[in-house]
């Protein structure tokens, strides 16, 4: 027999962020698995559905878990924030599931925070852009350093995710040190937190202002290319229109 999970984007937070697609699946599934506080976030709009989750750090487990609940024939969605091939667990998912051949993923994309981020401060990433993110969990801090510099070079509008945990505090400051290597320090950049969520705020200011910010890991940044510009209290990169 086989058997089927979806990993599923569930959006940045607010339940009206959530694709229609991607609530459809959450409520033909009979068990929902996650990290606690994505599970939290739909719990409420989903009655009636087992909700499994492990601690944040335990991905391959939840992976295995969600395998384990297929084989018992139920149909299992795997959640996480956002678009689940963001830094989320859809490229795990593979890799576990080689050791499961008799089930089948689908992925179900979601309003990532880069977009849902950059909606919030106007039109930051409008044209040519780099993700990246400052954690060094998985990816060594020189391939970090590395990326930072390059897409500073070739003057990309920059989206840093993961910009800083307790034990990473610095990072940000480290990452706007890269980038004033190559860009401005008075380079347009937005801060957004909590995005769809309770306490969600967002503020714009320099490069510099940037490099002495407060981020916590509920945070996105913003970092506009050269030609990037407030307007009307929104954070604009042109595209290049001459006739405006
Ligand atoms: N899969 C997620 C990203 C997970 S990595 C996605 O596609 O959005 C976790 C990082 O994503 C956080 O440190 C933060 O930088 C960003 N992030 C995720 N949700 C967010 C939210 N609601 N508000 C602000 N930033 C968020």
């Amino acid at each position: 027999m086989s058997h089927k999970i979806y990993v599923v984007g569930i959006g940045p937070g607010a339940y009206e962020q959530m694709t229609v697609k991607a609530a459809d699946v959450l409520r033909q599934s009979d068990v929902i698995i996650g990290y606690t506080v994505y599970i939290d976030l739909v719990r409420d709009h989903l009655p009636g559905k087992q909700f499994l989750s492990t601690p944040m750090t335990k991905e391959t487990d939840r992976c295995r878990m969600a395998f384990s609940e297929a084989r018992k024939g139920k149909t299992v969605s795997v959640i996480c924030s956002g678009d689940a091939g963001i830094y989320g667990m859809a490229g795990l998912m593979y890799e576990i599931g080689a050791q499961y051949p008799d089930t089948e993923l689908e992925v179900i994309p979601g309003v990532t925070a880069a977009t849902a981020g950059a909606a919030l401060l106007g039109a930051p990433l409008i044209h040519d852009f780099c993700v990246i993110s400052l954690s060094d969990l998985l990816t060594p801090w020189e391939t970090i350093e590395k990326r930072i510099l390059a897409a500073s070079r070739a003057d990309f509008s920059v989206c840093l995710y993961n910009p800083s945990s307790k034990k990473r505090r610095d990072y940000l400051k480290k990452a706007c040190e890269l980038m004033l290597k190559y860009k401005s320090p008075d380079t347009v950049c937005g801060i957004v937190k909590n995005i769809g969520r309770e306490g969600e705020e967002k503020s714009l200011l320099t490069l510099q202002e940037l490099k002495d910010a407060e981020a916590d890991m509920f945070t996105t940044v913003f970092v506009g290319n050269s030609q990037t510009k407030t307007l009307s209290e929104a954070m604009v990169t042109p595209r290049g229109y001459q006739d405006v």
